[in-house]
């Protein structure tokens, strides 16, 4: 059986490898020069840097397996140190009893009053689960879901969380609720995902990974070509793409569903799936990398950055995750921030942009004296599905259909799901069980 893959990212390289494990043959088309999708690392100035550097975890055996067998002696094993400035200042992430009681007294009584009232609220009247803010102040109550959840997610969605999907805590935020605060600042019990204070991470960056991944796929990889046209002719496929057109028996998608949808011909799409895929929306990415000379800043993997007043919205030091990225006397400080084409960041040319971060970073991490050698801006389009509410039946319809018609859609944007590496290349496996 010969199957296309389109989209070279995780969920595509592990479609194929499963594929080709199983005796098929396999096509991945990739639009970008290189496979690896988001996970690509790029050399820079003498660095290796991530697009928002990568750690790896996983639950699943046979991941962690592959992952070990392919870095070999490349695999680090990496302390996360992760906190968040506030306009108050840092404070710990995840939350730590600790914190809670550095808060002013007012805002103590204010956090305790409102955790108790909710609980009761959510006793007597049941748990309202329709949006992300419901999602928080369930847990946490309305004073401290704010301090970590209402003004961060307000900065990510450019919208209130109350229009963000409640299942969208459940698949990003893992198992945290105050009963697992409390009990691993006791240290007691099995930490969930978010809690986790180790991680993998490859020594030359996490497109290291990818690519030794990629390297494992024998067949045709036709990367520098973008999929236009996915033609159904009878019980196969045709795909054509910018070097040409591919025939195949079955189809496995790992681009975005929307995109998708509109490049299918020889099917008659139902009105309700073309309004569902119209209705999917995304939010972007701008990485602003800043190489300083200074050997290190800061212990921390990341920070994020709640204060509504700063563009930056996470800071991750890839030196942090590996040291052999980035030369001595130097590191790397990568600011995040969250914009879509037309709004302002987006808008602004690269010098604005690293002009802005720099000052970001100066007045809240390294102050003025350290040199900033240089920078460098990637704007990353459609980085992150927006769940709005609502967004699950959308997803359903189109996938539904997909796999109606005989296309499984799969990986991050093939689901519409925010998925982090493992999840992606167990989704690839997945497809290949359902489709071949
Ligand atoms: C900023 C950021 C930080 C992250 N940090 C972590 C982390 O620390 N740990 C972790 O585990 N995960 C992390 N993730 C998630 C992780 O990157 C993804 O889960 C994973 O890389 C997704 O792989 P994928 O193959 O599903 O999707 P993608 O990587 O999006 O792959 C899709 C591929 O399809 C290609 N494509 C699109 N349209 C077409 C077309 N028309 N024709 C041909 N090709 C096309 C794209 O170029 C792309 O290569 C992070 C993600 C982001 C955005």
């Amino acid at each position: 059986m010969k199957v296309a893959i389109l989209g070279g990212g995780l969920a595509g390289i592990s479609a194929a490898y499963h594929a080709e494990k199983n005796g098929h043959e396999a096509v991945i088309i990739e639009k970008e020069k290189e496979l690896g999708g988001i996970a690509r690392s790029i050399k820079w100035k003498g660095c290796i840097i991530d697009y928002g550097p990568h750690r790896f975890h996983t639950k699943v055996d046979w991941v962690e397996k592959l992952f070990k067998e392919l870095m070999g002696k490349d695999l680090l094993v990496r302390k996360r140190l992760s906190r968040i400035y506030t306009p108050e200042g840092f404070i710990p992430y995840p939350p730590k009893p600790e914190a809670i009681l550095k808060q002013g007294k007012k805002t103590i009584l204010k956090i305790g009053f409102d955790y108790v009232t909710q609980k009761i609220k959510n006793k007597i009247l049941g748990e309202r689960k329709e949006s992300l803010k419901d999602w928080g102040v369930n847990r946490f109550g309305e004073t401290l879901y704010e301090i970590y959840f209402g003004r961060y997610n307000r900065k990510i969605w450019g919208v209130d969380p109350s229009m963000i999907s409640y299942d969208w805590g459940n698949q990003r935020v893992d198992g945290l609720n105050m009963k697992n605060v409390i009990k691993k600042a006791l240290g007691i019990g099995k930490a969930p995902r978010t809690f986790l204070t180790k991680f993998y991470y490859p020594k030359y960056g996490a497109g290291s990974f990818t690519k030794k991944f990629a390297k494992k796929v024998k067949g045709n990889k036709i990367a520098g070509s973008k999929a236009v046209k996915v033609k159904k002719k009878g019980d196969k496929w045709e795909i054509v793409h910018e070097k040409g057109t591919l025939k195949a028996d079955k189809v496995i998608s790992t681009i975005r569903m929307d995109d998708l949808i509109g490049m299918l011909e020889g099917v008659k799409v139902p009105k309700k799936v073309m309004k569902a895929a119209g209705e999917l929306k995304y939010r972007s990415s701008i990485f602003v990398h800043l190489l300083v000379k200074k050997n290190s800043v800061s212990k921390d993997s990341w920070i994020y950055y709640h204060d509504p007043t700063l563009v930056t919205a996470r800071v991750t030091q890839q030196k942090n995750f590996s040291p052999y990225c980035v030369p001595k006397g130097k590191t790397v400080l990568t600011c995040e921030i969250f914009s879509n084409p037309g709004e302002e960041p987006w808008e602004m040319s690269d010098k604005e942009l690293i002009k802005k971060c720099e000052e970001e970073v100066r007045a809240t991490l390294i102050g003025n004296k350290v040199e900033l050698l240089v920078g460098k801006v990637i704007k990353y389009p459609k980085t992150y599905p927006l769940f709005l509410v609502g967004t699950e039946k959308r997803v359903k319809t189109i996938k539904d259909y997909l796999e109606s018609i005989g296309i499984i859609s799969t990986g991050r944007m093939g689901s519409f799901y925010h998925t982090n590496m493992d999840h992606s290349i167990i989704m690839g496996r997945k497809a290949v069980e359902m489709q071949l």
